[in-house]
């Protein structure tokens, strides 16, 4: 049953590169109006530039804003939020896409300072802080859909995997809560968790050492940051009494983070 969502106003956080620039595509494609954000504003006017790029045909009918925020700032996430144009405020579709990983070391050696940080006020207090900004809102107009992009590593821990597990495992407790405080709602909220995706979320990990961070894709077909967009596009074109709690996906041969096939 092939359904489709559009003339959505779809707020994607992380969408300069890997899942969320693929979401922006999708829900762009599909005929919603896109709001990336990242940090990177080349990278976003880029995303925008070509998305546009397949609208000219169409005559500009779906609005691409490309908006720069740190979601680790609570200053960036207000600034970004008060200077969305008054026709883009109301967002249906949120995607907290928006994460990353810092390393592989033991809780022994982690760096408790700058690294720790980074990635709670990125992958938690970031999906918090976006989500207080837009859920107001969707309450009052008793409808909305949210996607938190979580992880099959926060629910399956490895060793040195620390800090991204345990940031990953409290996304997962803020969906599952914040579900079951907007169930009197017509709100939906849909957890994400995908295995191996290959994107440039390695490269992050392992500080743009391109052949370190290679080595997780090895003798693997991984995902593709469009299979985790398609899911995403999937539950949130499901007719609105159907709310996907959670998709988790992963590659053929990958059975939990630490069991994986390699040929
Ligand atoms: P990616 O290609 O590295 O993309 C990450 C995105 O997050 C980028 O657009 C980046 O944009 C943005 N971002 C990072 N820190 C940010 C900040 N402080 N403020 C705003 N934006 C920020 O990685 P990806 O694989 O697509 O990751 C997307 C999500 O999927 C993450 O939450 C990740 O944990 C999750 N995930 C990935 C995998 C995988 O195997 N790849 C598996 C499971 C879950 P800027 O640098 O421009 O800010």
């Amino acid at each position: 049953m092939f359904r489709q969502l559009s003339n959505k106003i779809v707020l994607i956080t992380g969408a300069s590169a890997g899942i969320g620039e693929a979401c922006a595509k999708i829900f762009y494609q599909n005929g919603n109006h896109v709001i990336l954000c990242g940090r990177r504003l080349d990278r976003l006017n880029k995303v925008k530039e070509d998305l546009e790029k397949q609208q000219q045909k169409e005559a500009n009918k779906y609005k691409v804003l490309a908006v720069e925020v740190d979601v680790s700032s609570l200053d960036s996430i207000k600034k970004m939020v008060s200077n969305l144009p008054e026709d883009m405020k109301n967002v249906d579709v949120l995607v907290n896409n928006a994460g990353l990983a810092l390393g592989t070391d033991l809780i022994v050696d982690i760096d408790s300072g700058k690294d720790l940080d980074a990635i709670m006020d990125t992958n938690v207090k970031g999906v918090f802080r976006v989500t207080r900004e837009f859920l107001p809102g969707m309450i009052k107009r008793n409808s909305g859909h949210i996607f938190n992009v979580s992880s099959i590593a926060g629910s399956m821990f490895y060793p040195n995997g620390g800090m991204y597990c345990a940031s990953k495992a409290a996304v997962n407790a803020f969906t599952d809560i914040l579900r079951k405080e907007v169930v009197a709602t017509k709100i939906r909220v849909t957890n994400v968790c995908p295995g191996l995706v290959e994107t440039e979320f390695s490269l992050v990990r392992f500080s743009g050492d391109a052949e370190k961070a290679k080595k997780p894709y090895l003798g693997i077909d991984p995902l593709t940051p469009e299979d985790i967009a398609d899911n995403i596009y999937y539950a949130a074109s499901r007719p609105e009494h159907v709310q996907i709690t959670t998709i988790e996906t992963m590659a053929n041969n990958q059975a939990s983070t630490t069991v994986i096939h390699r040929t």
